[in-house]
């Protein structure tokens, strides 16, 4: 069988953990994040990097740091994962929904403007299979009305829009270290804050509401409760095994590319022919090889293809079912269309994409997806 993702061992992960037990501090902020952090600063050139327990958690300080009031309304991709727009409805914003381009599944930056009112305070975007979206765009008009961006980065590690880091753009970016993205530490993630006015609030926040991190760079001579917070950071465990994969980024994003180029080889026949649609990619963008998807006709066969693949023991997957068609959204507001949104919902298919994944597997998938179009020709 071959699953559609797999955790693994990059090199010194289980080694980074065992040294985090001998120092004798495995709780938040110690030895590891610090490390990870500086990493990540050094390697992007990201101003202010903050470990988190998720990319869920980094939305929602980016939330708080946005200031999101009741009434507030939050410009948001349909097609994307429900935290890039829950850590705003938590803070009491209303969702607008925006469709994505038609050429590839990010937020159409096209159609955003059309969508602001006085109520209007932030931009999310979604870097959707690592691919940017349209930045210099996006930034344009958030300074034109006064918006924040927030990038929503949970794909896009080493990903990048004209030279620049995806999550290094907007006010505020967000990762995933989620064990089905590329870097993993099985739950993970960190904030970004690229404008400085944040960084201190946003220390604060990630230390439940307290000074701490002032205390421990001895600015103040105790810590105590200064504004809103929680407990966003992770143990050090967790940043142990994430130093060891980020120490191995290179290797992993180079054996990522070779997966994604195999597949891109392997089914361009199936493209040329008309049959299926591959990913593309705008000449503004870099491929951090996320992720590797099939665009079908539509829902029947898409479903067709899964069902086959897993007869074969190949598990592949669809992804999000619109944010604007969910129940949650449905509960209190009417039904509207994206039909951009809707098409990739019933028409992409995940193949499987992990560091384990060996060459003959590839080709035999590739083999699989075309004996389904031979088999339904
Ligand atoms: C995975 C993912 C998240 C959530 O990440 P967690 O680390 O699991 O909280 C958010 N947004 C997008 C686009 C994702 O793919």
């Amino acid at each position: 069988m071959i699953p559609y993702n797999k955790p693994f061992l990059s090199g010194k992960e289980i080694e980074y953990i065992r040294q985090a037990v001998e120092s004798g501090k495995i709780s938040g902020n110690g030895l590891f994040s610090k490390r990870c952090e500086a990493f990540l600063q050094e390697r992007y050139g990201f101003p202010k990097v903050l470990l988190t327990s998720s990319c869920t958690d980094a939305l929602e300080m980016a939330a708080l740091l946005c200031d999101i009031r009741p009434g507030d309304e939050v410009i948001a991709p349909s097609f994307t994962f429900v935290s890039s727009v829950n850590a705003f409805v938590l803070r009491g914003a209303e969702i607008v929904f925006c469709d994505t381009r038609p050429d590839f599944p990010c937020i159409d930056e096209r159609s955003i403007e059309g969508l602001i009112n006085s109520r209007t305070k932030v931009i999310v975007v979604n870097h959707y299979a690592g691919i940017a979206c349209q930045m210099d765009v996006i930034m344009a008009i958030a300074q034109r009305y006064g918006l924040f961006v927030v990038e929503d980065a949970a794909h896009a590690i080493n990903g990048y829009f004209r030279g620049k880091p995806l999550g290094g753009i907007g006010h505020f970016g967000t990762f995933s270290f989620h064990e089905t993205k590329n870097i993993i530490a099985g739950e993970g993630g960190m904030l970004v804050v690229n404008d400085s006015r944040f960084t201190e609030r946003a220390e604060i926040l990630h230390e439940k509401g307290t000074d701490r991190s002032k205390f421990f760079r001895g600015e103040v001579d105790k810590y105590t409760w200064v504004d809103l917070g929680s407990s966003f950071l992770p143990s050090d465990i967790t940043a142990a095994f994430l130093y060891g994969q980020l120490m191995n980024l290179d290797r992993i994003q180079a054996k990522r590319s070779r997966i994604w180029q195999l597949y891109m080889e392997g089914l361009a026949p199936l493209q040329r022919e008309g049959r299926i649609g591959l990913p593309v990619l705008p000449e503004y963008a870099t491929n951090n090889a996320h992720l590797f998807y099939v665009l079908t006709s539509g829902r029947g066969e898409r479903d067709g293809l899964i069902d086959y693949l897993a007869s074969n023991g190949i598990i592949a997957v669809f992804h999000y079912i619109p944010l604007h068609k969910s129940p949650y959204y449905l509960k209190d507001h009417p039904s509207g269309r994206l039909p951009h949104t809707e098409r990739y919902s019933d028409s992409l298919v995940r193949l499987p994409l992990y560091f384990e994944l060996e060459d003959g597997q590839i080709d035999y998938i590739v083999d699989c997806v075309k004996g389904y179009y031979d088999s339904a020709k």
